[in-house]
């Protein structure tokens, strides 16, 4: 690994994450897989939700877009159809992109751009001091729920596969070197890929620590199943006594949104031609 790319995808801001957060890997592991890819910071767009994990914005060096709360999406929609070529890449928490995004992530699912998402899943509300998230255990006990809470939690990699994304996986950020080989993965793929990332919060989740993921989580092999038989990878997705980590799902087949539009298919927009003339009539329309 080229120590001197790498250090070019830093910025002069030093990451203001708590010490031991998993947001650090998470981090470290975006660098490298750029550098592996041998993208320059002018060759891909980031655009980031709000939360602990969205302020990388501040710390990753290339174009990046730091969106509303939830509402990273359908910014990463309109970059992605005024260029198709750039290589997009979402980053964001279990509260952002569940719960005030969940109408847009549903919706930005089922088109498969061809986009990839990093799910920073803390169980947790981070940013605003340790909330129930939608990714929160039933019972578990927060400053939002100090008797614990009721409803059960949104599993990411079930509703990712039945909404139709044709790559899921889930990733743990103890272990960098195994989620690095899954963005490189997700990244390849062409269409809509997510990778769930158990992220641990240090400071305000302290039942999904790092030992209990140890506990809780294990390794899927290769041989395991069929990625591409969806009952088969829903039936892996929904496990619960022991977590599976790796590829749970992936459809080569589908056409990518980007793909299917006939507006594109002479190139990405940035790169049409277009007159005053144009521009004169598009107002009108909306005169
Ligand atoms: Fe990380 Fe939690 Fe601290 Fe946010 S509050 S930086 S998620 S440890
Ligand atoms: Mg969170």
């Amino acid at each position: 690994m080229d120590i001197h790319k790498l250090k070019n995808l830093n910025t002069k801001h030093k990451p203001s994450w708590c010490p031991g957060c998993g947001d650090f890997s998470i981090w470290h592991s975006l660098k490298k897989t750029i550098v592996e890819l041998g993208w320059t910071p002018h060759e891909f767009c980031v655009v980031y939700d709000i939360g602990c994990s969205g302020n990388m914005c501040s710390f990753v060096n290339a174009y990046g877009f730091h969106g509303l709360h939830g509402r990273s999406l359908p910014v990463a929609a309109g970059i992605k159809m005024s260029n198709h070529e750039l290589p997009l890449i979402i980053v964001g928490g279990d509260g952002g992109l569940l719960g005030e995004g969940m109408g847009h992530m549903v919706h930005f699912i089922r088109a498969n751009h061809d986009v990839t998402l990093f799910l920073h899943d803390n169980q947790i509300y981070g940013l605003t001091t340790g909330q129930t998230s939608p990714t929160t255990e039933k019972g578990i006990k927060t400053k939002s729920n100090p008797h614990g809470g009721i409803e059960i939690p949104i599993n990411p990699l079930t509703l990712a596969i039945t909404a139709g994304a044709t790559f899921v996986a889930r990733g743990y950020a103890g272990d960098p070197e195994f989620t690095q080989q899954l963005m490189r993965k997700a990244i390849d793929h062409k269409g809509f890929s997510i990778i769930d990332i158990f992220q641990p919060c240090v400071t305000f989740n302290n039942h999904n620590t790092y030992s209990w993921f140890r506990e809780h989580a294990y390794y899927l092999s290769d041989q395991e199943y069929d990625r591409s038989d969806k009952l088969a990878a829903y039936g892996k997705s929904i496990e619960s006594e022991k977590l599976p980590l790796g590829v749970i799902y992936e459809d080569t087949s589908r056409k990518t949104y980007e793909e299917e539009l006939t507006q594109l298919s002479k190139g990405p927009l940035v790169k049409q031609s277009i007159t005053q003339r144009d521009v004169n009539k598009l107002l009108q329309e909306f005169m």
